[in-house]
């Protein structure tokens, strides 16, 4: 158990933290915005290939604002920044569909673009940054015994290899990724990942960049609601939020008694 201060003052205590890792502890947006322009590239190529009928200029368009691209950046709350790859072809489809195609044809294309593009080698693997100030918060925790997890979109084997390439994984005891059922933002996401930590939900804070994380985190019953911003160049609009994080370097912890 430890209190958590942000900017000096508590906010609570708490055995348990849960960490969203895009846009909260991994610096993901570069990443993003070049697996949004080679999946964009690459799904014209296919669809000069199979529907010839559809402008080049308007796909690019519409799967831009689909993803939620806006001049070179990404919109946190955008599907791109939030959802998972399963979600993201739905939508890659979904533009498809919008442009005259079937939904079996548009979604055979959309993963044929997801596919190509993984195996195209474009697309640097190496994990992300991390954001500054949060490792030294993770390894705090740690040593102080209160318990870390991460729960994110991103598969289990993109979580295990960001945190080892950031020498993370020891402080970090559960990972709720999209290989679990059911997948984040259902709330039973939070409830089954806190059980298998041994966690009350009250006793745990949740810290997301997303306001769907942050609403999950409400349902299920979590004691401390937390929105990072600092993730972005565009800030993320937080309104569930019962506390606001722009920098980790404002959050420390004391222990408690
Ligand atoms: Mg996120």
């Amino acid at each position: 158990m430890a209190q958590l201060l942000l900017k000096g003052d508590p906010i609570g205590n708490f055995q348990g933290v849960l960490f969203d890792k895009d846009g909260t502890l991994s610096r993901s947006e570069p990443h993003l915005l070049a697996l949004a322009d080679a999946r964009i590239n690459t799904a014209i190529g296919i669809a000069q290939d199979l529907a010839p009928a559809l402008q080049s200029s308007e796909l690019s368009d519409t799967l831009r604002r689909a993803f939620g691209v806006d001049n070179g950046l990404l919109d946190p709350g955008g599907t791109l920044a939030v959802a998972s790859r399963q979600d993201n072809i739905a939508s890659t489809a979904t533009v498809f569909c919008l442009l005259g195609c079937s939904w079996p044809q548009a979604l055979t294309m959309a993963h044929t673009c997801f596919d190509a593009v993984e195996q195209s080698g474009l697309i640097d693997t190496t994990p992300s940054p991390l954001i500054h100030g949060a490792g030294p918060l993770l390894r705090d925790l740690h040593q102080q015994g209160v318990t870390a997890a991460v729960i994110s979109n991103d598969t289990r084997s993109g979580i295990e290899d960001f945190l080892a390439h950031h020498q993370l994984s020891a402080g970090v005891t559960g990972i709720w990724s999209a290989d679990d059922h059911p997948r984040k933002p259902d709330p039973q996401a939070v409830l089954e990942l806190c059980d298998r930590l041994d966690l009350p939900p009250q006793r745990c804070a949740l810290i997301g960049d997303a306001e769907t994380d942050l609403q999950m985190a409400l349902e299920a019953g979590i004691g401390g609601v937390i929105g990072f911003t600092g993730g972005w160049k565009r800030a993320p609009e937080l309104p569930s939020a019962q506390h606001l994080l722009h920098s980790w370097t404002d959050l420390a912890l004391s222990t408690a008694a």
